[in-house]
């Protein structure tokens, strides 16, 4: 069993497009399970692309996407006379720690149910 994603947002650092992969059709079902008993919020993590400037495109989760703007001369100005701290809103899609700490729990999860029986493991060789 496996946790891949595809890359990191431009913006925020947070992995995009998070997905699973395993040999075991038995290890595949129990995710299944999993993801309903608890269940991760992974819509603000997909894949979109951004243009910034006139000719370079980023890859940004749906949260950076939506979300984040060039601070417009108001904002900055707030902010050099100490109105304001924040320019920019904390990004909605999860963090690399969040997923993992959920996969760890998804780990245990599955021994627990492999408990008195060893996993199978297919090879290719
Ligand atoms: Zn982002």
């Amino acid at each position: 069993m496996h946790i891949y994603c595809k890359g990191f947002c431009y913006l925020c650092g947070n992995p995009l497009k998070i997905y699973m992969k395993s040999n075991n059709y038995e290890v595949r079902e129990l995710i299944r399970k999993y993801k309903r008993i608890k269940p991760l919020w992974l819509y603000n993590n997909e894949c979109f692309y951004k243009l910034f400037g006139s000719q370079k495109i980023k890859r940004t989760c749906y949260s950076c996407f939506k979300h984040l703007k060039k601070p417009n001369i108001e904002k900055l100005r707030n902010r050099e006379i100490g109105k304001t701290n924040k320019l920019t809103i904390h990004p909605l899609s999860l963090s690399k720690n969040e997923i993992l700490l959920w996969y760890e729990g998804l780990k245990r999860y599955i021994k627990r149910e492999f408990k008195n029986r060893p996993i199978m493991i297919y090879n290719n060789i």
